[in-house]
């Protein structure tokens, strides 16, 4: 058996785990993060949605139920989680627009406004309501993309489409980054002679530097550019994720990719190691402390069968909101099905509560009674619990 030594391994390579991954490498502990792969951030449009219910995130989240996990957190580690964020990702060149105070929107591809509070800044420039007249440049073959519902709930709107001669969103993105491809886009942007108030694409301007390419873009066309979030795979959401993860490594952090963890090993009331199957022996990752952040059921932290509702990694107790009757409502698209309150209450030291293991810590989508969907709460909440897991890690690894 592989072994090594490390003063936390967090599970799960998403916003929250990378997160306090970051923060706990700049405090000079060694960290370990494994994940079996990719986060629900690459399926996001990669808008921080901090809590949507409110005109203000702030004070969204104080009319949130009691039992909200946001509550464990105080507004000053909210605040200071969403600066961390936005200065790592200026750092990663993936700046990011908004604050704390208030939610602003973004152009949904369905053409309605989705409520958020930061936004890659290739977004910042979408309209806030339907005034402004716009033009949206999309791709031949891009099956990603319909500018047709957009057009159907704007008025002021036309479409021109390119012939990129690549018909993915990854592919598109890609070319948008080679000198020659722009050039001529941009040529044949120009004969367009565009009347439209603002210009908008698919978030498909670049892999890592959409944010020079949008600001490219618009200088040169002389008017605001933005992009709009396509369905999975979306750019924007991969931007963050890739940015998270350089963060994460230029802090000094050591990432486990294709580690799905299986197993524990264990002494009295502490945690001492986690292991992932392998041929012949199974590998070992021994830490003093443990912060699981394998987020809800899409990320794979929960899973559900007919009875009940697994915790994957530790078997932690998982809070159920009622019965099996209550888990789904009976209108799909509803806001208020049960199973989005199911996940892992923690204490305020974002321990899991009820559980006789002393160092392990969580945070992000797999915390009990989130309603994301419901409250846009997702990235927002992960930044925040995982700030304050780290902190209490911290306290406890420095005791
Ligand atoms: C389709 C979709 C779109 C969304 N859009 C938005 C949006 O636009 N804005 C927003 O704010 N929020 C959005 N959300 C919500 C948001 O993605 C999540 O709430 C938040 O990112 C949760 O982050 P997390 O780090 O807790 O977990 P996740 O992102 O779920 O990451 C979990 C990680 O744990 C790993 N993992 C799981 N099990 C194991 C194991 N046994 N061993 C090792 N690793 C494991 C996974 O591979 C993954 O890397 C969206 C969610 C979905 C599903």
């Amino acid at each position: 058996m592989s072994v090594t030594e490390y003063d936390v391994v967090i599970i799960g390579a998403g916003v929250a785990g990378l997160t306090a991954g970051a923060l706990l490498a700049e405090r000079g502990f060694k960290v370990a993060l494994v994940t079996q792969g990719e986060p629900t951030a690459c399926l996001s449009t990669g808008c921080i949605d901090v809590c949507s219910r409110g005109s203000s995130p702030l004070s969204g989240i104080h009319d949130l139920p009691p039992e909200h996990p946001y509550h464990l957190v105080s507004e000053k580690i909210i605040r200071d989680a969403l600066n961390y964020f936005q200065a790592a990702m200026t750092d990663m060149g993936i700046p990011y627009a908004g604050g704390a105070e208030e939610n602003r929107f973004i152009l949904s591809a369905l053409g309605t406004l989705k409520t958020s509070c930061l936004v890659p800044s290739t977004m910042k420039e979408a309209p806030q309501d339907t005034k402004d007249s716009v033009h949206i440049i999309t791709f031949k073959g891009l099956k990603d993309f319909y500018p047709g519902y957009i057009i159907s709930r704007r008025r002021n709107t036309k479409s021109s489409v390119y012939d990129a001669g690549v018909y993915s969103t990854m592919s598109i993105a890609s070319h948008f980054e080679e000198k020659e491809f722009f050039e001529k886009f941009i040529i044949w942007l120009e004969k367009l002679n565009i009347d439209e108030d603002k210009l908008a694409f698919p978030a498909v301007l670049g892999l890592e530097s959409a944010s020079e390419i949008v600001d490219t873009v618009s200088i040169l066309i002389g008017k605001p550019v933005f992009e709009i979030p396509t369905i999975p795979p979306s750019m924007p959401g991969r931007r963050l994720f890739n940015g998270l993860k350089g963060y994460f490594h230029k802090k000094g952090g050591t990432l486990y990719w294709a580690w799905p963890v299986a197993g524990i090993e264990k002494t009295g009331k502490v945690i001492e190691a986690v292991t992932t199957p392998s041929e012949g022996r199974p590998n070992s990752i021994n830490a003093k402390a443990f912060i699981l952040s394998t987020g809800s059921f899409v990320g794979g932290g929960l899973t559900a069968t007919r009875e009940s509702i697994i915790e994957n990694v530790f078997h932690l107790p998982v809070h159920i909101s009622g019965p099996r009757e209550t888990w789904f409502d009976s209108d799909y698209f509803s806001l208020n099905h049960g199973i989005g309150r199911a996940g892992i209450i923690a204490d305020s030291t974002l321990r899991p509560a009820g559980s006789s293991w002393e160092n392990i810590f969580v945070c992000g989508g797999i915390l009990a009674d989130t309603e994301i969907l419901k409250n846009g709460c997702g990235h927002g909440l992960a930044l925040a619990t995982a700030h304050a897991a780290a902190l209490s890690c911290a306290e406890y690894l420095s005791r």
